[in-house]
C-alpha cells in the first residue's frame, strides 16, 4: 500500500509540479519519507532517518513526511524535529501539492474521501502495477493500527477501477495487483453511487474482463471473507494467479477472540484445506504475530499445528509489538520479550523447513514467468504464477512477457531456470 501511495505522490508532483525524481540525496529539492506505523520500529527509524537527511540535504531542500506514522503522530514529529517542513497523512496523499509550499503543513484527516480522486500516471514497474480498490479499514483488530491511520473503508467506484486497469494495460502492463487494506471486503461502502460490482468476487469478474490483461493478484484479503462463492472465482477464473494470501495472525481461537479477528482456527484450517484442494499447485502466504497478551504455550502451539497443517509456502512472522489507540495495547497480560523472541525462533525455523521443502519442489517443474526486472550480468527476473521469483539468462527483450521456464535449481527465496 505505502509503495502505491509513493507512485501516488511522486504522480501529482509530476503531473501538477516540476518535480523531477533523483537518486542523489544531495541533489533533492524535496525530501519525502513514507512512513509505516504497522510496528514500533519503523517509527523509531524515522527520527533517526531525518537526522541523516537533515546532514546531507541540499541547502534550502523540504523534508516532507508522510504515511501512517504522518497520520498518527501529527504536529508532533514537527515537535520533535522541527526541520520537517510538512506532514501528509495516508489519506490525504492526492494533496501533496497544496502541502510543499505551506511551511509547517500538517493534512492528517482521516475521514477525506480519495476514492473518486483522478491520480497522474506514474508506475515504478510498467509489467506488473498496482490498482487500489478501496481505503482504510472498517475491522477493529486489536493489533492493528491501520484504522486509526487510514480511516474507515470506503470502495473505488469499479468503472475508475476498470479504467485505471485498462489504462494501465494499454501502457504495456500485463498484470495487476488490486491493492486494499481488506481487499475482499469491496463493496461495504462508496463515496459516490455505484452501478457496477457489488462484491469483490464480482469484481475479479469484471476486472478480468479488460483485454490484453494477462494476471491479477489481489492483497490483502481476510479470511474472514473468504466465502464459497470468491474461492470458485479464484480457483476458475484463469486470469487470477494461483497464490493466495491467509493472514492468521494467530492459530489459537481464544487469541484469534481476543484480537477481534471474526474467525476461529477451524474456519482458517477449512478455508485453506478447501483452497488447497481446488487448486493443488496454490501458494499460500500469511503473516502471524506471536506473543500477543495473554499468548499461553497451547495457545503458540495451536499456531504451530496451523503451519504443520497449511505448510505456509511464505510467511512474515513477527513479535507482538504494542501500538497506541489500539485496545491490546492496554492488556494487562504482556508477554515477556525473551519468552515471544524464543516462539519466534522456533516458528521461522520450522517454517524455514517448510519453505525449502515447497521450492525443492519446483526443480524440474515448467512455469509461465512474467519478466519485469533486467538483473546485471547477462540475467533477468520475473515472477511465476504463484508469485516465486525467477531468474534466468535472458536479455531486454523478455522485458514484459510471459514465456515458460523450466526450473533447474532451488535456493531459499528464489528459483533459476532456463527457457523452454
Ligand atoms: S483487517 Fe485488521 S489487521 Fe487488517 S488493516 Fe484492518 S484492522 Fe488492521
Amino acid at each position: 500500500m505505502n509503495v502505491r501511495d509513493s507512485e501516488h505522490i511522486i504522480a501529482e508532483l509530476n503531473k501538477k509540479e516540476p518535480y523531477e525524481l533523483t537518486q542523489k540525496l544531495n541533489e533533492a529539492d524535496l525530501i519525502i519519507i513514507n512512513t509505516c506505523s504497522v510496528r514500533e520500529k519503523p517509527v523509531s527509524k524515522l527520527f533517526s532517518e531525518i537526522g541523516v537527511f537533515k546532514k546531507h540535504k541540499k541547502e534550502g531542500a523540504k523534508i516532507g513526511v508522510a504515511g501512517c506514522t504522518a497520520s498518527h503522530l501529527g504536529k508532533e514529529i514537527i515537535k520533535r524535529a522541527p526541520v520537517v517542513d510538512f506532514v501528509l497523512g495516508a489519506r490525504n496523499v492526492s494533496k501533496i501539492t497544496q502541502v510543499i509550499d505551506k511551511k509547517h503543513a500538517i493534512e492528517i484527516d482521516t475521514s477525506y474521501d480519495e476514492s473518486t480522486y483522478d491520480f497522474g500516471d506514474y508506475r515504478s514497474n510498467p509489467y506488473r502495477v498496482m490498482v487500489n480498490i478501496s481505503i482504510g479499514c472498517d475491522k477493529k483488530c486489536t493489533f492493528c493500527i491501520v484504522p486509526t491511520t487510514r480511516g474507515e473503508e470506503i470502495s473505488i467506484p469499479s468503472s475508475l477501477i476498470v479504467q485505471e486497469v485498462q489504462k494501465a494495460v494499454n501502457g504495456g502492463a500485463k498484470e495487476v495487483t488490486l491493492l486494499g487494506q481488506n481487499v475482499n471486503n469491496y463493496g461495504r461502502r462508496f463515496g459516490i453511487e455505484q452501478n457496477g460490482a457489488k462484491n469483490f468476487t464480482e469484481l475479479l469478474r469484471e476486472v478480468s474482463k479488460v483485454e490484453g490483461l494477462e494476471r491479477i493478484r489481489f492483497a490483502s484479503p481476510h479470511p474472514l471473507h473468504m466465502d464459497d462463492e470468491f474461492l470458485e472465482e479464484f480457483a476458475s477464473n484463469p486470469k487470477i494467479c494461483k497464490q493466495i494470501h491467509v493472514p492468521l495472525q494467530s492459530g489459537s481461537s481464544k487469541i484469534l477472540k481476543e484480537m477481534k479477528r471474526g474467525y476461529s482456527k477451524e474456519w482458517f484450517l477449512n478455508r485453506c484445506e478447501k483452497i488447497r484442494k481446488m487448486v493443488p499447485n496454490v501458494a499460500i502466504s500469511s503473516d502471524i504475530i506471536v506473543g500477543f497478551p495473554g499468548e499461553s504455550e497451547e495457545d503458540f502451539a495451536d499456531t504451530m499445528d496451523v503451519l504443520e497443517k497449511v505448510r505456509f509456502d511464505t510467511l512474515f512472522s513477527f513479535i507482538y509489538s504494542p501500538r497506541p489507540h489500539t485496545p491490546a495495547a492496554a492488556y494487562e497480560n504482556q508477554i515477556d520479550r525473551a519468552v515471544a523472541s524464543k516462539r519466534l525462533q522456533t516458528l521461522q525455523a520450522r517454517h524455514k523447513e517448510i519453505q525449502r521443502a515447497s521450492m525443492d519442489a519446483q526443480v524440474g517443474k515448467i512455469s509461465q514467468v512474467l519478466f519485469d526486472d533486467l538483473k546485471s550480468e547477462g540475467k533477468i527476473a520475473g515472477r511465476t504464477d504463484e508469485g516465486r521469483l525467477v531468474l534466468i539468462k535472458g536479455s531486454e527483450e523478455l522485458l514484459g512477457k510471459i514465456a515458460n521456464v523450466k526450473i533447474t535449481k532451488a535456493y531459499l527465496t528464489q528459483l533459476e531456470g532456463e527457457l523452454v
